[in-house]
């Protein structure tokens, strides 16, 4: 067996690496993730926690996280902090939760607030 998975991709492509592109500009769940890195859904989780940490560090990028949301009372999970999906309601009890969605904003020239060299012109 060849040491790589995929000729398309080069081999020091970290499963990390390829979540932080699959998320620029749009929402995935971690189930989605996993399907298209082929990995399992809780090494996503784990990976993410890292993708959190490095983005926060980048002034050019944002992680955006939608947070879980129940489907019967609308209740939104806005202070929960842990990444993967709440099983249960705490308002109405109901199991039918959305998982979180994640992706990664780019600060660009559209909002254009972070480059403070910019002022010297
Ligand atoms: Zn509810």
């Amino acid at each position: 067996m060849p040491a790589y998975h995929n000729p398309m991709l080069p081999p020091e492509r970290t499963p990390r690496q390829r979540i932080m592109e699959l998320l620029v500009g749009t929402r995935l769940t971690t189930h989605q993730l996993a399907q298209m890195i082929a990995i399992p859904e809780k090494q996503v989780e784990d990976h993410l926690i890292h993708v959190v940490k490095s983005i926060s560090q980048d002034k050019t990028r944002r992680f955006i996280l939608e947070p879980s949301r129940c489907q019967d009372c609308d209740f939104v999970f806005r202070d929960r902090r842990r990444l993967t999906r709440p099983s249960r309601c705490p308002n109405c009890r109901s199991e039918d939760i959305t998982a979180p969605r994640y992706g990664i904003d780019s600060v660009g020239s559209r909002l254009g607030i972070m480059d403070s060299n910019a002022s010297g012109r």
